[in-house]
């Protein structure tokens, strides 16, 4: 006997006829004493048509009515699907968030779970019953209906699986599982049989869109495994756990990200004098502006002036422009570069610890292919490059290619 989280996304329960042909699924696969909770998002794109309903009303925002308009989308799938099991002659229940024990923050818009309560969920599943709960939602403290910010039902599914000490979480998705790099980038990209936690959140900060991290976090605080795999195939996907259970699985790069949305900002001649770097980065803070791979140069031949290079969000250029431009006025710097056209290349691997060789081969793919390397950063498992966008796909495939291939070759 197993107990089981299953999570269809918006696209796998579009139609009737979708809900039915999961349904279906679900019962073949079922064993006998098999106990199955279904988190369910709502159907198609009707968040997104909620959401513009609202816009026609107002643009202003408003935080817990846009909750309760949005939490309605994932009540109508689990009405209907709870009616299309009971249709099939399995009895099944549905269930908001709330009633499934879903404890959330007061954040509107991007709640987090702070805690679950899933009594009636097991409950209703010693009962015989399939068990079909909202995701995306939770309840506030004071009875508040909550939404978990975009693609939200990824994360009610782990937490849940967590809470009920399932023994996996299986997300469904229009994805064979996670793969080495993107397979529209390098076709001998490789799907992964199992991958890290901590790898798969470096992943996703760096590009890789495959779950929303929070999903992942709440996997490595509960340890549940997440078994990423296809709708519409039953092939194995892959399996997001603590730690490798296959010793060949391990290596010393696990995947290659890359993220175009990159601007590099280049504030040159800057004074140079102590708070001067404060100033500038609390002034981009304030207005929630993310920066990283920040990089301030020391010219030997001019030491009343320095370089602060550092990289933001292409979406955060405008702002960040108008933001500079007003230090500009009481800082004294040469110029104010702003260039759009960047990206990121990365690599990640929980294999790369106290591996000095890495680095430098991955440096030396991209300096045999001309592609110049403007800014370099790292963290434990992971090290990233800048470079022009227009190069980002080459450096993806021959890194992949030499790096990852190459090493299990
Ligand atoms: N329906 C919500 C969204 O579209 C949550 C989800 O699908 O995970 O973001
Ligand atoms: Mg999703």
């Amino acid at each position: 006997m197993a107990l089981i989280v299953k999570k269809f996304g918006g696209s796998s329960v579009a139609t009737p006829e979708k809900i039915f042909n999961i349904v279906d699924r679900v019962l073949n696969e079922k064993k006998e004493n098999d106990q199955i909770v279904i988190v369910v998002s709502a159907m198609g794109d009707t968040t997104d048509e909620l959401v513009s309903l609202a816009k026609q009303i107002t643009s202003k925002p408003y935080g817990r009515e846009m909750d309760r308009l949005l939490s309605t989308g994932e009540q109508v799938t689990i009405a209907l699907m709870a009616m299309a099991f009971t249709e099939r002659g399995h009895q099944a229940i549905s269930m908001t968030g709330p009633q499934a024990g879903i404890q959330s923050s007061a954040a509107y818009g991007k709640a987090r779970i702070l805690d679950v309560f899933p009594e009636r969920v097991f409950s209703a599943l010693q009962a015989g019953n399939i068990v079909i709960v909202a995701g995306f939602q939770g309840i506030v403290e004071n009875g508040d209906i909550a939404t978990l910010g975009r693609g939200g039902s990824d994360t009610t599914a782990v937490a849940l699986a967590g809470a009920m000490k399932a023994d996996v979480c299986e997300i469904f998705t229009d994805v064979e599982g996670v793969y080495s790099t993107d397979p529209r980038i390098a076709s001998d990209a490789v799907k992964l049989q199992e991958i890290t936690y901590g790898e798969m959140l470096e992943m996703a900060r760096l590009g890789a869109g495959v779950m929303q991290p929070r999903a992942v976090e709440m996997g490595s605080r509960y340890g549940v495994p997440i078994h990423v795999r296809s709708t519409f195939s039953t092939n194995q996907g892959t399996i997001i756990r603590e730690e490798y259970t296959v010793e060949s699985n391990k290596r010393v790069i696990t995947g290659v990200a890359d993220d175009i949305n990159a601007a590099k900002v280049s504030l040159v001649g800057v004074e140079n004098k102590p708070g001067v770097a404060a100033t500038v980065f609390k002034a981009l803070a304030d207005k929630n502006i993310d920066v990283d791979m920040i990089v301030q140069s020391i010219r030997s031949t001019d030491d009343a002036v320095t370089d602060i290079i550092f990289t933001i969000l292409c979406d955060d250029v405008p702002l960040a422009r108008e933001i500079l431009d007003k230090l500009h006025e009481t800082i004294k710097m040469e110029s104010i570069n702003i260039d759009e056209n960047m990206a990121k290349v990365s690599i990640v691997g929980a294999g790369m610890l106290g591996q000095p060789g890495v680095a430098a081969q991955m440096f030396g793919i991209l300096g045999e292919e001309g592609i110049n390397i403007e800014i370099i950063s790292t963290s434990e498992i992971s090290i990233t490059c800048l470079v022009a966008e227009n190069r980002v796909k080459d450096a993806v495939r021959l890194i992949h290619e030499k790096l990852f291939l190459g090493e299990r070759g």
